[in-house]
């Protein structure tokens, strides 16, 4: 079978360092392992729109954003195609028929979707299309039988709609659609990265992140206010590992050689955490050691933007370019959906002569 990845953003904003560690970074890993037939990378500005529709400049100007961002992290248009959501329409016909698959009491089980409409506070006002994103995410990765979707763990409740719909579509209609697999982080403290307020996620709505395009003088001074532990107040108290954000994102970010380059007096990050619970480590000491690190990433990453920075023209080519060649997989899909749903009333012969049958004989 064909193996296909399919994922993508919102442009809401430019994309940051939780981005990176739950999704982009592997999938730069899985398009230089070159074990995929096909990728698919997807600027989610249809969706984005869902809780935007005020706003269509913010989603518009963030497509650009978003793509200096893929680019910079090194997304290879030769290999991955990068394409924007709403140049597709086959996706909104296919959400259109997936609708008739899920009922109201299943969108509104939707934990992620439950705590997104609680943190924008839609209250008694949800947009039809904000509940109903998880059937145009399903439309997403169908439309390129997708078999592998690398993303963060509060995609999780969509994977397992979509896994839903391809079922209940292929065992009604035949067997068209393909069941993807979600692909997350092994490492644990890249599931959700939290915010350096230390609040459950870093998300661009909370204001609570450091961005791959930041300068390292925003990074340096996010870094060094920090959440960590509130309790340790002296550099002899004992401190806290757990919840502290600074050892959650060296957990994220930490490369075999950081420490011979940056902290050579310890040996691992076990040693530094085993230091910082018995007391006597300070916070900015290992603030400006997670600094470095993160600039050990960040930097090639700023260079790469900085050039595609220069040639923002060929940037939308690479978008238009992908967006074709994705437009052609989704037209192919959607043929063959309507050709099993039975309607394709114009290309079917057998119906046309069933039916003109029917009214010779009567
Ligand atoms: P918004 O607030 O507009 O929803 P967001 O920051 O949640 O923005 P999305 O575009 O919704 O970003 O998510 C894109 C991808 O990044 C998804 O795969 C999601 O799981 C992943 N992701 C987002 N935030 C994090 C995070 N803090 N840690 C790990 N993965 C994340
Ligand atoms: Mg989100």
């Amino acid at each position: 079978m064909r193996k296909v990845i399919l994922t993508g953003d919102r442009p809401t904003g430019r994309l940051h360092i939780g981005h990176y560690v739950g999704s982009l970074r592997r999938r730069v890993e899985l398009q230089n392992a070159g074990e995929f037939d096909d990728i698919f990378i997807m600027i989610a500005d249809a969706q984005a729109l869902t809780d935007n529709a005020d706003n269509p400049e913010k989603v518009r100007e963030n497509v650009i954003e978003v793509a200096l961002d893929y680019l910079s992290v090194g997304l290879d248009p030769s290999k991955s195609n990068l394409f924007v959501q709403s140049a597709i329409s086959e996706l909104t016909e296919l959400t259109f028929y997936y609708m008739n698959l899920v009922t109201l009491a299943r969108l509104e089980r939707n934990p992620t979707v439950k705590s997104e409409i609680q943190m924008r506070k839609f209250e008694n006002s949800i947009p039809v299309g904000f509940l109903t994103y998880p059937i145009s995410q399903a439309s997403d990765i169908t439309v390129f039988k997708a078999t592998h979707v690398p993303v963060g763990e509060d995609q999780e409740p969509m994977i397992e709609q979509t896994r839903e719909i391809v079922r209940k579509f292929n065992s009604t209609y035949g067997e068209v659609l393909v069941e993807p697999k979600i692909m997350l982080s092994e490492n644990k403290a890249c599931l959700r990265l939290p915010g350096t307020d230390g609040k459950a996620k870093m998300s661009k709505s909370l204001n609570n992140c450091i961005y791959l395009s930041d300068t390292s003088e925003e990074v340096r001074k996010k870094v060094m206010s920090m959440f960590t532990d509130p309790n340790h107040i002296q550099i002899s108290d004992p401190g806290q590992v757990e919840g502290n954000t600074v050892f959650t994102y060296l957990d994220a970010f930490i490369k075999e050689d950081s420490f011979e380059k940056y902290l050579p007096e310890y040996k691992n990050l076990d040693e530094l955490k085993d230091h910082y619970r018995r007391g006597g480590l300070g916070d900015v000491k290992i603030k400006k050691f997670l600094f470095a690190v993160l600039e050990d990433e960040l930097n090639p990453i700023r260079e790469r933007r900085h050039q595609y920075e220069q040639d923002i023209e060929g940037v939308y080519k690479i978008l238009e370019q992908g967006t074709n060649n994705a437009r052609k997989v989704a037209e192919k899909t959607l043929a063959e959906v309507k050709d099993a749903m039975k309607i394709n009333y114009f290309d079917d012969k057998e119906l046309i002569k069933a039916q003109a049958e029917k009214y010779k004989n009567q």
